[in-house]
């Protein structure tokens, strides 16, 4: 529920006028709701206060741990450089992005693979297992959405929590004295808190852009705005990112948002829009009072362009509603796109507008198949109706000349991959924050290794 300052000093200044004239037993009751409504603000604002401290306290304790551990480091700066590290990209990088082997030609995005908030991530949960020798070790999800990883960690022993489904998990097996890894996408307030409880060591993963959109949250709370969210609300980051707000609605794109802007200027079947937007909302969502003031936020891997385009959407919407000079009172909007997504966006989109020049055969694009950054890469060259394939692993291409992806749609289909061995192969490639070099070295070797069986083939 939400009351502007000014409603709220007005509401003091008439019950404080009371004694200068004689209010009707309805004004009366009026005042009397309303003075309890001011009651209730200054009680949401002192919860709102609260959540926001108590996250703040959890990072104090000594038991909170988020700048890893420096007496195993160099240890674990080794084994990630052996495990994700790779000859064949180093060797494009240092050869202008470009690389010609057994009749593929590749051409590497300027922009790819991890970001340093993965790289920070892994690196923190991998001392956390080194530092901690003997104790268990649980991960409150992947640490990433990329399988190798994860792989990784569970052979080092680390407890993946079981998911329960809707949303729920099984802490049952979390005791005192283990330790408790949060992912690269945060944890929900709840679990955080639930953590703090009990007695236990918490490494906090969570990249320092995710908990920048929990701060732009808090931000809409503290000036009454509800939160627009440009994600997919069960992704892990935006479960996070909504546990920290009141009054909320997910967005996953333009589709959506446009159904959102329409109700703010016309109104119209609140029980259906409520249907439609069931698990996308805040407990007790009324689109009627809770869409006239709106901050925007975002899942920090969406596609920026389509984030832009919402905001700007809903900007014009409230210039309509309530006049150009009014509207800024209405919309409120902060980028924490993180920096990271945006160039690998940006250097796809190079690759895409050169593609006839360098006459690319198709774009591979490698990365974990839930990994969103990475679905979003895809879009970029099927927008522009360039042929492209987003794999999760090297496996994805067959021997038998097939190719397994996933597609714009989000369904795994396995097709005929090069269609002309007469002549060289010419590929772009790229990979999401998600992904090490590894995974592109060994998906081109799988390329090159086909090109190499079936050279001289029709
Ligand atoms: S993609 Fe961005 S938000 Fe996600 S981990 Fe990397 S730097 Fe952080």
């Amino acid at each position: 529920m939400k009351f502007s300052t000014s409603s709220v000093v007005a509401i003091a200044a008439l019950a404080g006028s009371a004694a200068a004239f004689a209010p009707s037993a309805q004004s009366l009751n009026r005042i009397t709701s309303s003075l309890s409504m001011s009651t209730e603000v200054a009680e949401e604002s002192k919860k709102r206060v609260t959540k926001k401290e108590k996250r703040l306290q959890f990072m104090k304790t000594e038991t909170f741990h988020r700048r890893g551990f420096k007496d195993v480091r160099e240890g674990v700066e080794k084994s990630m450089e052996e495990q994700f590290k790779s000859q064949l990209v180093d060797e494009l990088t240092s050869n202008d992005f470009v690389l010609e082997r057994d009749g593929v030609k590749v051409f590497l995005a300027k922009d790819f693979g991890f970001c340093w908030g993965v790289e920070r991530s892994i690196a923190l949960a991998y001392e956390a297992v080194e530092h901690f020798p003997g104790k268990t070790v649980h991960i409150t999800n992947e640490l990433i959405h990329n399988p190798e990883v994860n792989d990784k960690l569970h052979d080092m022993d680390v407890q993946f929590i079981e998911k329960l489904g809707e949303g729920k998990k099984d802490f049952s097996n979390v005791n005192d004295g283990d330790v408790v890894i949060l992912p690269a996408f945060g944890a929900s307030f709840e679990e955080m808190s639930m953590m703090n409880d009990k007695n236990v060591d918490i490494i906090d993963t969570t990249c320092p852009w995710v908990s920048k959109v929990w701060n732009t949250v808090d931000q809409h709370q503290k000036k009454g705005l509800t939160s627009v969210i440009h994600g997919k609300y069960a992704h892990e980051e935006t479960v996070a990112t909504i546990s920290f707000c009141e009054d909320y609605i997910c967005v996953k794109d333009m589709k959506e948002a446009e159904m959102v802007v329409d109700y703010i200027l016309n109104g119209g079947d609140k029980e259906a829009f409520l249907k439609y937007f069931e698990n996308a909302v805040s407990k007790d969502f009324d689109p009627d009072t809770m869409l006239d003031k709106v901050g925007l936020a975002n899942q920090t891997t969406m596609y920026k362009k389509e984030t832009r385009a919402i905001g700007q959407m809903m900007q014009k919407a409230m210039m309509k509603k309530f006049g150009p000079v009014d509207a800024k009172d209405h919309y409120w909007e902060f980028d924490t796109i993180c920096d990271a997504t945006q160039e690998r966006q940006d250097a796809i989109h190079e690759l895409v507008e050169k593609s006839d020049d360098l006459g690319l055969d198709f774009i591979l694009v490698v990365g974990g198949w839930d990994s969103s950054n990475t679905a979003h890469l895809l879009e970029i060259p099927q927008k522009a109706g360039v042929r492209s394939f987003h794999i999760n692993k090297s496996d994805c291409i067959g021997a038998d000349n097939t190719i397994t992806h996933r597609t714009m749609a989000g369904e795994i289909v396995t097709e005929k991959f090069i269609e002309d061995w007469g002549k060289d192969v010419v590929m772009g490639v790229t990979s999401g924050a998600s992904t090490p070099d590894k995974a592109v070295q060994d998906s081109l070797s799988s390329i090159f290794l086909l090109k190499k069986v079936h050279a001289g083939e029709d």
